[in-house]
Order: structure tokens, then sequence, then C-alpha cells
């Protein structure tokens, strides 16, 4: 809701992994309790934005079995994003200890099935003392973790945005670095005062084509079609809209990676069409929508419960979780927990 505080991500796992590049390599780094950092004021994450991160979850099955979801894709986005900010090239060594092993320390502080998830935060700034504009030579790759519940609960209202763009063509909108987000902090905000929930982004030329909502991909079931605009230099590919292109494939929709223009949206709820409409993301899974305002008017999006978003969002939960078969190999196991009481 308009007014909810977000409390995601506010409870730190007790451990952290920490590596720095220096003199040209990556350290091996080393798994450590959590804690501050001490960084100098001159450090050069805080002045140019330097920074990337990942997003990604590790589930608890019914049997205790502690995996993380498709992580190999979040390995190779992150080195795509520090590519595009002139970042040295993380090992996998780095990731494989930083979050595979990171999370085997954890594993009984992931929550037990049904009662949530433990978010994992890998990021890399750059810690190079200096106030010169440049490529910093010195970098820290560090993987937090904490665990949390659902995200979003109840579907949202979304407002299209038209004035403000959250990346152009020749950009970084496809790359997860900080300014991405400190961008999007004040078209967030005036929603939230007009009583929205999020934003629905529109390309930068002409605000009229649809490319992500709020910090998601997206997607509309119109009819047996699932449609999702096709990722470029503006929209980030994310790893839960992939699976969901291959779960509606699955589940017998006609899957279009095409770009959808606002007024046809419009043009669909105006002809009476039943569109349902959500975001997809690492955080929610699938977030569904209430409704859609376009320029001040607002449609109704269909969020019954036999509606086809919930089978998705259910059956990719239900494979992450290890409760249905994960037929294309999308979990890694990294460790059988210890039976301890429901916490
Ligand atoms: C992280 C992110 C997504 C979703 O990616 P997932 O891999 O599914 O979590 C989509 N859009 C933006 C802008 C993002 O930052």
């Amino acid at each position: 809701m308009a007014d909810q505080k977000n409390t995601f991500g506010t409870q730190p796992a007790p451990l952290m992994y920490m590596a720095k590049f220096e003199a040209g390599k990556w350290q091996e780094g080393k798994i450590q309790p959590f804690g501050d950092l001490n960084l100098s004021p001159f450090a050069m994450c805080f002045h140019y934005g330097q920074t990337v991160f990942e997003g990604l979850k590790a589930f608890k099955s019914p049997d205790q079995q502690v995996s993380i979801f498709r992580h190999e894709d979040n390995y190779h986005r992150l080195n795509a994003s520090m590519e595009r900010m002139v970042m040295p090239v993380l090992p996998r060594s780095n990731w494989d200890t930083g979050v595979l092993s990171l999370v085997k320390d954890l594993k009984n502080v992931v929550p037990s099935f049904g009662y949530g998830v433990l978010y994992i935060r890998p990021f890399v700034i750059a810690t190079q003392a200096k106030l010169g504009v440049d490529a910093a030579d010195e970098y820290l790759f560090m993987v937090v973790a904490g665990p949390v519940s659902s995200y979003y609960n109840q579907p949202l209202r979304m407002k299209v945005e038209r004035h403000y763009t959250r990346a152009a063509p020749g950009g970084v909108g496809y790359a997860k670095c900080g300014g991405n987000y400190g961008g999007a902090l004040l078209p967030f905000q005036k929603a939230k005062e007009e009583g929205f929930d999020q934003v629905l982004w529109t390309d930068a030329n002409t605000h009229e084509w649809f490319e992500e909502s709020g910090t998601m991909n997206f997607g509309f079931i119109i009819g047996d079609t699932f449609i999702t605009p096709p990722v470029s230099d503006t929209i980030l590919d994310g790893i839960t809209r992939k699976s969901v292109i291959q779960l509606a494939q699955d589940l017998g929709l006609a899957v279009e990676e095409r770009g959808f223009s606002v007024s046809a949206l419009k043009t669909a709820f105006e002809a009476g069409q039943r569109v349902e409409a959500f975001g997809i993301g690492t955080a929610a899974g699938i977030a569904p929508f209430k409704s859609i305002s376009i320029d001040g008017v607002d449609y109704s999006c269909y969020h019954e419960e036999d509606a086809q978003m919930y089978k998705i969002k259910s059956t990719l939960l239900g494979i992450q979780t290890g409760e249905l078969e994960d037929k294309y190999a999308w979990n890694t196991v990294v460790s059988q927990a210890e039976l301890l009481p429901i916490s």
C-alpha cells in the first residue's frame, strides 16, 4: 500500500563475504562476521557512482534442503554490469565462495519453508581514495544477506510514467548500477504522493512504449498471450523474467517478446478485454497489478483467484522451494540444513 513502509532487507545475517581488488588482482577474500566497513571519505564510490549489485534468493525446502535459484545467471549479469562501469572482471571462484559457501554457512539462518527466504546481496564498490574522476584501481566485492518474507502482498496500483525517464538508449539501464535506483526515487515518491504504489516506466524518447515497472520487469496476459517488452540497453535482463517466459510457455500461453504501447493497452482496456498485468523480479516473483493509471484515468486489471499469473507465480515458487520438480535444473543445492524447531 502507498503508506506501507518498505521493511525489506533490514535484518542482516550474521556473516558476510569480502574480497579486495588491489594491485591489479582480486584477492581470495573471506567469510567473516557481519560488520561495518572502514573506508576513506575519499573512496570513489561515494562520489562518482561506480557501484553495482545483484540480488538473488536461497530457499529452504520442506525437507530442509537449502538451494539457490539460478545463481550463475546473476554471476554473469554482475560481470556485465561491472564491464559497463569499467570494473575488473570478477573471478568465478570469488563468486562461489561469496555466494555458495556463505549461504552454506548461513543454512540455519535461511527461514524455514513457508516462513520466507534468504535474500542475498552481492555488490562491488570502488574504494580507491581519490577525488579525480577515473575508473578506480581498488574495489571491494562483498556479499551480505538477510532473511525476508514476501515483498509485495497486495496487488499494486500502478501509474504510467509519462514525464520521468529511467533509462535512455546508450545509457546504463541494463546494468544494476546504483545510480539507476537513486534516479528513480523522486518519480517513486511523486507516484506515492498521488496514491500509487509504483510507476510503469516508458521509453525515454516518446514515453509511449512500456519498458519496466519500478525495479522489476513486467508483462501482461491478454487472452492466451503473455506479452513482455524485449530486453535491450534500457531494459534489464531479468532472471525471473526469463523463468516466467519458460513457465508461461509450459502453461500453454503464447509468448510475445515485443514492444507494447500505452495506446495499445488503453485500447485493450476500452474494448473490455481481460488484462492481467504484473511486475516480475527476484524480490516479489510475480507482483500482480490491481490497476494501471494512464494519463489520470485508472483502468482495472484482472486479479481474481483464477488469473493465470497466479499459476505462474505458484509454479515458480514451487520449483524454487523444491515442492515441484526442478525440470530445468534452476536450483543449486548448497546444503542439507539440520532439523531445527520452526523459526
Ligand atoms: C533486478 C532488476 C530486475 C529483475 O531482475 P531479476 O533477475 O528477475 O531479479 C528488473 N529490472 C530492474 C531495473 C532490476 O534492477
